[in-house]
């Protein structure tokens, strides 16, 4: 083994394949590992390479797809990328349960993504900022000749606003760029337009631009998601009753109301991520957008309808492309946007509100009856098992074991898996 070091000259340069065996014989990682390591499975390692820095190998994580889901009208297989048990059932379920009422129906307040352009040591803020709303029609050219692709595509520079912030060092003025970044997620798009403007304010101003970057707060990119549950399908007015108490706990509760989100992003996440979209601008933004009243609050409603049943809705910023990034690059993601029968960002963004409100229906409904380890217990148990050093059919025999045993421990997995093996 090598001397321990993280400093590895040239290190980016290598070829993924020699960075592996340079980590190796620092860490002594051993052959089984360093073999399992290079097997790259369905990405191959110069895709990898030429999507992230200093790759030595890929990650895989389990690919799901969650069933009976009729999305306006139309059956859809939704695949869904997690490490996380239950996720995917939870989802199945929830959408079978409203097949009778119609499905979900959904809805989009369009493509539009802003890029903030920040102006500082301005002395007069307020008169720069009437200054810059002059310049209209220039940022607008300046935007659209940055991105002919996107214009031609139906996208490009839809409007300006400009903001005069109070901060510790002073007042800023902050343009926004508000435009349509159609079928791609728009981050490298609104980027560019946003460094191409910042010189032409710097010298209307005569103040200094400073950052030059989207917001993830895609609140003109709002994905809508609706659907009823027949009381009666669900299993009566106290489960009914049950599932909006919890709501309210989320709606009254930040603590709470984390947790509700989360479960929410359970299915968000995974599709976002299974279709090579980028999972942290999505997260960002539903939880800066859940905040916007200054309560960290539920990203879904639910209300009782006239006729007594569940109505759910969920409404939230999800700035999904089918363009740029890994959407293009990753075959898995190409497979599974083919697998849904997806063809426009929208539709894409729609179908992922849908499933988020399907999450957040199973998790209330789990949480509101018999609680959340019930559905957990059997593929817990089975990693349990794994954990505890079970192999082969050990896994399913030891799992078996825990559920009935209602004891899902890695110690009680042990004691199992001795008595399977005869060891005593
Ligand atoms: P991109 O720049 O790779 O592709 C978008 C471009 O594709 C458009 O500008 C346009 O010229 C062209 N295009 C072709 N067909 C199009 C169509 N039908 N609709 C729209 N555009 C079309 O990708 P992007 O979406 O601008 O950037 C997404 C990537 O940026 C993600 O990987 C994300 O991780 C990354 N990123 C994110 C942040 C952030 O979220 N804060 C910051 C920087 C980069």
């Amino acid at each position: 083994m090598a001397e321990r070091t993280s400093r590895i000259p040239g290190f980016f340069k290598l070829p993924p394949d020699e960075r592996l065996a340079r980590v190796a014989e620092i860490t002594g990682l051993d052959d089984p590992t360093r073999q399992r390591l290079r097997d790259t499975g369905n990405l191959p390692a110069e895709v990898a390479d030429s999507m992230i820095e200093n790759v030595i190998g890929t990650f895989n994580v389990p690919l799901g797809i969650a069933t009976n889901l009729m999305i306006d009208g139309e059956e859809v297989l939704v695949p869904m990328a997690t490490e996380e048990s239950s996720v995917v059932a939870a989802v199945s379920n929830a959408a079978r349960q409203c097949r009778d009422s119609g499905g979900f129906h959904t809805a989009m307040s369009g493509a539009l993504m802003i890029a903030q352009v920040q102006l500082v040591d301005v002395p007069n803020p307020e008169f720069a900022r009437l200054r810059i709303l002059e310049h209209r029609d220039d940022i607008k050219a300046i935007c659209d000749d940055t991105d002919p692709v996107l214009l031609q595509y139906g996208g490009g520079f839809r409007d300006i606003e400009v903001r005069v912030l109070a901060s510790r060092t002073g007042s800023m003025v902050v343009t926004h760029l508000v435009v349509d970044t159609r079928d791609a997620m728009g981050a490298n798009a609104v980027n560019s337009m946003a460094e191409a403007v910042a010189p032409a304010i710097a010298e209307w101003t005569g103040g200094r631009t400073n950052l030059r970057i989207l917001s993830n707060l895609a609140d003109r990119r709002l994905a809508r998601a609706r659907a009823t549950w027949n009381t009666a399908t669900i299993g009566g007015e106290s489960v009914r009753d049950g599932m909006i108490a919890a709501y309210d706990f989320a709606e009254a509760d930040p603590y709470r109301a984390t947790t509700h989100n989360k479960g929410i992003m359970n299915g968000v996440t995974a599709v976002t991520l299974a279709t090579g979209n980028d999972t942290r601008a999505v997260e960002a933004g539903a939880h800066a957008y859940a905040a916007r009243t200054g309560q960290y609050r539920s990203l879904t409603r639910w209300e009782v309808d006239a006729h007594g049943n569940l109505t759910g809705t969920l409404e939230m910023p999800l700035a999904v492309g089918l363009i740029g990034g890994a959407t293009r690059s990753h075959p898995t993601a190409r497979a599974c946007l083919e697998i849904m029968g997806v063809t426009s960002a929208e539709r894409l963004a729609r179908n992922i509100a849908a499933v988020g409100l399907a999450q957040n229906f199973a998790a209330l409904k789990a949480l509101a009856t018999t609680g959340i380890q019930k559905g957990h217990m059997a593929l817990h148990a089975k990693n349990i098992a794994v954990m505890a050093g079970a192999v082969g059919d050990e896994v399913d025999r030891v799992a078996d074991e825990l559920v009935a045993a209602g004891t899902v421990r890695v110690d009680v997995a042990e004691a199992a898996l001795r008595r399977i093996r005869g060891e005593g």
